[in-house]
């Protein structure tokens, strides 16, 4: 399965900001977008003309990045949202939230979404009490998400349960028995992703 290889904290520094992509890294000093601030290679310090299209294209790219999808992925879920009624930028990112990988995540069951969808490869997680080992496996409201009984990653993921601060309000984490309840679908406000979703959806539409 084809992945976005590029390092992960270039990808924060290309943004501006933080995306979480390393877990316990992340919350260190050791960070690089702490560490150095500017845009990575010979001209990151340079400064760049704003245009309404480059606005539009690095929250694409941020969202992208975000949830760790490639181009050709992203856009088939916009173009899946776009069908759908309501507001597409929404609908976007509450399909992009109800990735599997996304929900371990959000869940506590991993640091990151990297490693999330690692774990969701190898095979750790049921979904309903039947193993599922795709990334974007669309889980809905009252399924049950868990840790694989007999999983040898189980110690692991209890660690990353006591990294965990908060769990989504749309989810029910129970970390002592490694398990989770999707309880609903999410409200955009729900949803911490420091996106534009309507510079996304401006600029797919174009
Ligand atoms: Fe991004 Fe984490 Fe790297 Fe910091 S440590 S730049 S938040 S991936």
């Amino acid at each position: 399965m084809a992945k976005d290889t590029s390092p992960a904290c270039k990808q924060c520094r290309r943004e501006g900001l933080k995306l979480y992509l390393k877990g316990e890294r992340c919350l260190t000093d050791h960070c690089a977008i702490d560490r150095r601030s500017y845009g990575p290679g010979e001209h990151g310090r340079r400064r760049v003309k704003q245009t309404e299209y480059l606005a539009q294209l690095r929250e694409k790219q941020k969202a992208r990045r975000y949830y760790g999808l490639l181009e050709k992925q992203f856009r088939n879920y916009y173009e899946k949202a776009n069908k759908q009624s309501g507001i597409t930028g929404e609908n976007l990112l509450k399909m992009l939230e109800m990735r599997l990988d996304n929900v371990v995540y959000r869940l506590g069951f991993a640091v990151s979404r990297r490693q999330a969808r690692q774990l969701v490869l190898h095979g750790h997680f049921t979904v309903n009490g039947r193993r599922v080992n795709i990334p974007s496996y669309r889980v809905k409201p009252d399924d049950v998400v868990a840790v694989k009984e007999n999983s040898p990653a189980r110690d692991s993921i209890s660690e990353a349960t006591d990294l965990t601060a908060s769990v989504s309000p749309w989810l029910q984490a129970d970390h002592d028995n490694l398990s989770g309840v999707i309880l609903k679908y999410p409200e955009r406000d729900e949803i911490d992703v420091p996106v534009q979703e309507q510079f996304i959806v401006e600029l797919y539409s174009k």
